[in-house]
């Protein structure tokens, strides 16, 4: 038996590239997107209730995630790339089927001329990520105060992030031309420290994600034995940013 998926619609998402997206949803509340519906799905209707809930799940393909041989094992990056373990085990992109489920939060339900659009925070997803299906969240029957997971069993150490004036003062421009509010966010991003955990923090090596259409580059400072992260530019995509791949 195989079945076809038709995409209800798609992802407009500040994440316009893989790198330095939170690993799981929740963990970056500043992050927003729009859930945009195609015909039929945009109707209003199938939408009313909804707005009595606060938070969504989202099934989506990982489309951006090329499919290869399957492959039983992963190796996750939050386990330092040293422990592989089934990829039924994780909640890594390279599954079979290529289906992604996050829990965000729905800050919105926009209608107009009886179409609907989403308004959400808290996501991990890509810009341009087709969504497969929409559910609320029940929490009920969806959190689980005694539940336990032993491969991660809590959310990642922040490190502090800081900014250099001239980094700051372009971000405010930025969020200005964007009407986003930029620096929340890329302060929730980097202190989740995307960095791949087996590459030690070298303070010589540039790093860099894409956030709409801009480039924000940091490195990492070292004193004694923490270390943390440092702003250095937030500017408009330029191609000759060394720009690492998805570490997922
Ligand atoms: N909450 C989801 C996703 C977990 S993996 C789930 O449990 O199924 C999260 C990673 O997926 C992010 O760090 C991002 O790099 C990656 N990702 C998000 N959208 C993607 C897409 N459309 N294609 C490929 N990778 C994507």
């Amino acid at each position: 038996m195989s079945f076809t998926l038709e995409p209800i619609g798609v992802v407009q998402s500040c994440f316009s590239g893989k790198f330095g997206i939170p690993r799981q949803s929740g963990l970056a509340s500043a992050a927003r997107a729009v859930l945009e519906f195609y015909p039929p799905f945009d109707q209003a209707e199938a939408f009313s209730g909804l707005e009595e809930c606060s938070h969504l799940w989202v099934e989506f393909i990982f489309h951006q995630f090329k499919v290869g041989e399957f492959r039983p094992r992963v190796r996750p990056p939050r386990l330092g790339g040293n422990r592989s373990i089934g990829v039924f085990a994780t909640r890594a992109p390279n599954r079979p089927n290529r289906l992604g489920l996050s829990v965000v939060r729905l800050d919105q339900v926009e209608v107009r001329q009886g179409k609907a659009r989403l308004h959400i925070s808290g996501h991990d997803l890509l810009d341009g990520t087709p969504i497969i299906d929409i559910k609320p969240y029940v929490p009920y029957a969806d959190a689980l105060p005694q539940s336990h997971n032993s491969i991660a069993p809590a959310p990642p150490t922040l490190i502090p992030v800081r900014f250099s004036q001239p980094a700051l003062e372009q971000c405010q421009n930025e969020s200005a031309r964007l009407g986003q509010a930029l620096q929340p966010l890329i302060e929730q991003l980097l202190a989740q420290d995307p960095r791949p955990q087996y590459q030690q923090p070298d303070p010589e090596r540039r790093y860099a994600m894409t956030l709409f259409d801009l480039d924000v580059a940091w490195h990492y400072w070292l004193e004694g034995e923490s270390h943390g992260v440092e702003v250095c530019s937030v500017r408009r995509q330029t191609s000759d940013v060394r720009r690492l791949t998805s570490d997922v």
